[in-house]
């Protein structure tokens, strides 16, 4: 916070300007307190909310990723095909797939809170 009287910053613990010795108002500190705290707030909430919205396209991702490798069209020797469930493949893919995308998100949440 700075000084009401010469602008000068002060720290929070601080009961005068030590630039010109100017009591520091309780109120105008608490005020500040506050709206500081109102920022915070709304911050942490804005951010959970961008978090939970960042998330769904993951499931949709998800969702194709399973869909694609769930079934596969496999050739047998007599020059049949057939499509063969394969489950183990779309979980280790979607398995991936997660893993990627939480690690570019984190990546991007760390480049965002830098910049801001
Ligand atoms: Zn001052």
């Amino acid at each position: 916070m700075v000084c009401e009287k010469c602008g000068n910053p002060i720290k929070d613990e601080d009961r005068f300007c030590t630039y010109c010795g100017e009591p520091v108002s309780k109120v105008n500190q608490e005020t500040q307190q506050r709206n500081l705290n109102l920022d915070e707030k709304w911050w942490t909430r804005f951010s959970k909310v961008l978090n939970i919205t960042l998330y769904i396209p993951l499931l949709i991702i998800i969702y194709i990723v399973w869909s694609l490798n769930s079934t596969t069209l496999v050739g047998s020797l007599f020059g049949e095909y057939e499509y063969k469930n394969t489950y183990g493949k779309a979980f280790w893919y979607s398995f991936i797939v997660v893993l990627i995308y939480v690690a570019i998100m984190r990546i991007a949440r760390k480049l965002l809170n830098n910049n801001f």
